[in-house]
C-alpha cells in the first residue's frame, strides 16, 4: 500500500478530479492525503477518504513536503499548472526540490501519473 499525496494548482483540479474518479479502484488500494481544497474535491468527486491537510498557499504543499523529508510519502501526484503564475511559487518549488532529493514517485502531469499508477 501506497502513501500517495495528491495535489492541483486551482486550474488543473477539475483535471485531477476526473483522474481520480477513472482511477478509483486503484487509487482505493492506497493511502491518500490531499492539499485542503485539492483533497475536498477529490472526496466529492470520488467519494474516497484522502487526509486533508492544509490548502497549499497556507501551508499545505509545505506539510507535504515535511511528509516527504519525514519518509511518510511514497508518491506525490502534483498537476502544477504551467500557465499561471502561483503566489505560492516558493512553497510549489520545495515540494518539488523536496520530491526530487528524497526520490519518491512524482508525476506532475496526467502521463505521468497514469505511469505511476500502473507502476504501484
Ligand atoms: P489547494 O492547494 O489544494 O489547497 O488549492 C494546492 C496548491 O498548492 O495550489
Amino acid at each position: 500500500m501506497a502513501r500517495i499525496g495528491l495535489v492541483a494548482h486551482d486550474d488543473k483540479k477539475d483535471e485531477l478530479c476526473a483522474w481520480a474518479d477513472r482511477h478509483k479502484r486503484k487509487l482505493s488500494e492506497h493511502r491518500l492525503w490531499g492539499t485542503g481544497t485539492t483533497g475536498s474535491r477529490v472526496i466529492a468527486a470520488t467519494g474516497m477518504p484522502v487526509t486533508l491537510l492544509k490548502s497549499g498557499p497556507l501551508g499545505g504543499d509545505q506539510q507535504l513536503g515535511a511528509m516527504i523529508a519525514e519518509g511518510r510519502l511514497d508518491v506525490l501526484i502534483f498537476f502544477i499548472d504551467p500557465l499561471s503564475a502561483q503566489p505560492h511559487d516558493v512553497d510549489v518549488k520545495a515540494l518539488t526540490r523536496l520530491a526530487t532529493l528524497y526520490d519518491v514517485m512524482f508525476a506532475n502531469n496526467e502521463a505521468t501519473a497514469n505511469a505511476v499508477l500502473a507502476y504501484l
